[in-house]
């Protein structure tokens, strides 16, 4: 059973998951702010196997901290930033929360990467922070 959906702003990609995400927090790293042109992303964590992605995909390959390849892949025709993927964590997708349909609520349960965090923005009291990445 589909539970929880997302597609690019052209429709050409799609996401489905049966589950929800096992996950969901703030990413600060320089990364994220390179690849979607942002402060900072909000970001789901599903099983890669209880997922399905539908669409052709463009990536961009960075070198984490910990040395780990990380991408982010988009939609390779409107540019969307889709997906976080990480050589350190195989087993699982991340998903952009700004292109998850209704009735997916957003819960991010904590902030990471926080040392990239910039100046200008504020962390809500009462959720955790880490200052690298979660492992
Ligand atoms: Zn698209
Ligand atoms: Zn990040």
């Amino acid at each position: 059973m589909v539970k929880v959906v997302a597609s690019c702003q052209c429709g050409q990609l799609k996401f489905e998951a049966s589950s929800e995400p096992v996950l969901e927090l703030i990413c600060h790293c320089i990364d994220c702010q390179d690849a979607l042109q942002a402060d900072f992303a909000n970001i789901a964590f599903f099983k890669m196997d209880e997922t399905l992605v539908e669409g052709e995909l463009a990536e961009k390959v960075y070198l984490a901290a910990s040395d780990n390849e990380t991408c982010r892949q988009y939609c390779d025709q409107c540019e969307t930033v889709m997906f976080d993927r990480s050589e350190g964590f195989p087993n699982l997708i991340g998903v952009m929360v700004s292109q998850l349909q209704p009735p997916f609520e957003s819960h991010p349960v904590c902030h990471v990467h926080v040392s990239d965090k910039k100046a200008e923005v504020k962390i809500p009291e009462g959720i955790k922070q880490y200052e690298a990445g979660i492992s």
